[in-house]
């Protein structure tokens, strides 16, 4: 513990002196903005991530926030990106908050970027793993009361971060951090990615630090308790806005869905596994980190993934008389469907966004969905290694999205999910290439 607050104390130095070594740089006509704003329920509605929860949340361990910084490059292009302590992000929450920054900021779909930790001591949303949760008719209505509320608190920290706008110092850059393990069977064997991206907005003069985005590709599942609390990420947030004061640290997941902070389940250790986090942040930036220049560009599309099956009628008829709650509830809600008139999908509209920073700078992918972590290592390896990075659990998360490989293995990951997420069934194969394709193609 001491060494590790020793090693907090030089890296606070080391920091002031990179950050003053880069005032001297020329002028980049970047704009940057931060906001900060609490989104814990005020009311102790139900929490989500977990579908073995019989109640609602009992207190807090740290609040919960929504974050968000707004970029401007010298052209006026601006973007914004949304980091949430939450366990996902619901694509109607998405489309109505879109709409509001359209009309208020001329923000398009593409300059939009709505991240989320999936932390799993989070409230229960509207639209993301909303069937998962055996609540009573009483606890949706105060989940449906707090949706409101968040999408006005999401649209009001988006609106703050633009209000926030000022010259600024551009940089990013990548380090490492070891904590998390790969969970599918045998646990500790399978493919990791422990980089740790970071982009990093000084003052216009450098000599004062505004703001941290990073990412990391692992499970925020260190507690699973009845406690408001943002898990890893919530912590080493907190601790980067704590050591470096008037900073706004915002965090993304990377492509973590087969990977989870290993042992867990202590307050000590999502603490622990924070503080490592940050410190890799801190390490990164006070080393030398690329500058930011030039332009940024924003793109995105929805393609239309394809479900393996679709059940019948009368399959449906049969499921919904299962003892398992999640089969039946599935088979439920598709029944109410089918018998209003409304037919299946057979495909879902994935959402895919690749923002690039500068002229040959880092090529940000942003993939909806609990994303394995074999589209990260795929897509650093196809658009270069040191300048991609892969955020994962972005912009919607409608379920599980395996690799190849993965949807092959089966299991949690590449097929029973599916049932908590109240999908058909498990994704028709085909769909790596799919996602990978479009990526490159947006990233030309
Ligand atoms: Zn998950």
């Amino acid at each position: 513990m001491k060494n590790s607050l020793l090693r907090l104390f030089v890296l606070s130095f080391l920091c002031l002196s990179a950050i003053s070594t880069q005032a001297a740089e020329g002028q980049t006509g970047w704009k940057a903005g931060f906001s900060r704003i609490v989104i814990t329920p005020e009311k102790p509605i139900w929490m989500s991530g977990y579908g073995g929860r019989t109640h609602a949340a009992e207190g807090k361990i740290h609040d919960l926030f929504a974050r968000a910084t707004a970029l401007q490059d010298a052209s006026g292009h601006r973007v914004v990106m949304v980091a949430l302590d939450l366990v996902g992000v619901p694509k109607g929450m998405v489309d109505r908050v879109s709409t509001a920054a359209k009309a208020k900021h001329k923000l398009e779909r593409a300059d939009l970027m709505f991240c989320c930790s999936h932390t799993h001591c989070g409230p229960a949303l509207d639209q993301s793993l909303t069937h998962m949760l055996d609540m009573k008719e009483e606890d949706w209505k105060q989940v449906i009361e707090y949706q409101k509320w968040l999408d006005a608190r999401v649209t009001d920290a988006i609106n703050a971060a633009v209000a926030d706008l000022q010259p600024a110092r551009i940089a990013t850059s990548i380090g490492k951090c070891g904590f998390a393990s790969n969970r599918r069977p045998p646990i500790g064997t399978g493919p990791i990615d422990h980089e740790v991206p970071v982009l990093r907005v000084l003052s216009e003069d450098g000599s004062k630090l505004r703001g941290l985005v990073f990412g990391y590709a692992c499970h925020n599942t260190v507690l699973g308790f009845y406690q408001w609390c943002g898990d890893y990420a919530g912590f080493a947030q907190l601790y980067l806005e704590e050591r470096h004061p008037g900073t706004t640290a915002l965090f993304f997941s990377g492509c973590g869905a087969d990977q989870n902070p290993l042992p867990r389940r202590k307050v000590e250790l999502a603490e622990q596994y924070g503080r490592m986090l940050a410190l890799s942040v801190d390490e990164v930036i006070a080393s030398e980190m690329s500058p930011v220049s030039g332009a940024v560009q924003s793109r995105f599309r929805e393609i239309d993934l394809e479900f393996s099956s679709i059940p019948s009628r009368e399959e449906l008829v049969q499921t919904a008389k299962s003892s398992d709650r999640f089969q039946r509830t599935r088979a439920q809600l598709f029944l109410k469907d089918v018998e209003a008139g409304k037919p299946l999908s057979p495909t879902y509209a994935y959402p895919i966004q690749v923002w690039k920073l500068g002229t040959g700078g880092v090529t940000w992918v942003t993939l909806g969905g609990e994303v394995v972590v074999d589209y990260s290592l795929r897509l650093k390896k196809e658009l270069g290694a040191g300048k991609t990075w892969v955020t994962g659990y972005a912009n919607d998360v409608m379920a599980y999205i395996p690799s190849e490989r993965v949807l092959t293995e089966g299991g949690y990951e590449g097929d029973s999910s599916m049932i908590v997420y109240m999908q058909p069934s498990k994704w028709k194969a085909g769909l790596e290439d799919r996602i990978i394709q479009t990526v490159h193609e947006l990233a030309k």
